[in-house]
């Protein structure tokens, strides 16, 4: 499975040949970093470690979210650390332990567009939730597993298999229906998949 640990806006451009080079184009629409304050702001240059102190580390805290505070892209930031689960650092203003609840939320997030707008091929961080219904919709339309693979950054034959598991969830799903007293089909038509 691929490494989709969240790159900060705040680590410098990691230089050719490293572990996270060239990851960041995989990894979402990471084109609002550019106007990262913490990318350029003296203070953040300076002191390397001043997005990631200690939980005690009062002064750079302050610091810290005192450049969040001016900076342009805020929250898309604490929204890409949502998405990406990063428990490391300031982002978007927050520390890991004031975003810790955040986390919870986001994790049980489920979002139409979101889906759809990655069906499309827009490098979305969808939650767990949404990638399921990701993979249905992708059995819907009849996708590819190397498509799936590319839209979900996972292997092929993982790929594979869940549109193997997807396609058998359809059928039972249809052959539910069919045989339902209710005539009422159970699961959300416009995602594919059970709510
Ligand atoms: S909100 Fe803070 S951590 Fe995020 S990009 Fe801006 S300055 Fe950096």
């Amino acid at each position: 499975m691929t490494d989709t640990t969240p790159i900060p806006p705040h680590l410098p451009p990691a230089p050719p040949g490293s572990a996270r080079h060239g990851r960041a184009r995989r990894l979402g629409d990471h084109g609002w970093q550019e106007k990262a304050v913490c990318r350029t702001a003296p203070e953040a240059t300076r002191d390397r470690e001043l997005f990631f102190p200690d939980a005690d580390d009062d002064q750079r805290v302050a610091a810290a979210k005192a450049l969040c505070a001016r900076c342009p892209v805020q929250q898309l930031c604490l929204q890409t650390a949502l998405e990406t689960g990063s428990r490391d650092g300031i982002w978007g203003g927050t520390t890991p332990e004031e975003r810790a609840d955040l986390h919870h939320l986001t994790q049980h997030r489920l979002e139409t567009d979101r889906v759809h707008a990655a069906l499309a091929g827009r490098d979305i961080h969808l939650t767990h939730l949404e990638r399921r219904a990701l993979v249905h919709l992708a059995a819907q339309h009849r996708l590819g597993p190397d498509r799936l693979a590319y839209l979900l950054k996972v292997s092929e034959p993982h790929a594979e298999r869940l549109l193997r598991a997807a396609h058998r969830q359809h059928r039972q799903r249809r052959h539910n229906t069919v045989t339902t007293s209710t005539g009422r089909p159970a699961h959300r038509p416009e995602l594919g998949w059970a709510a």
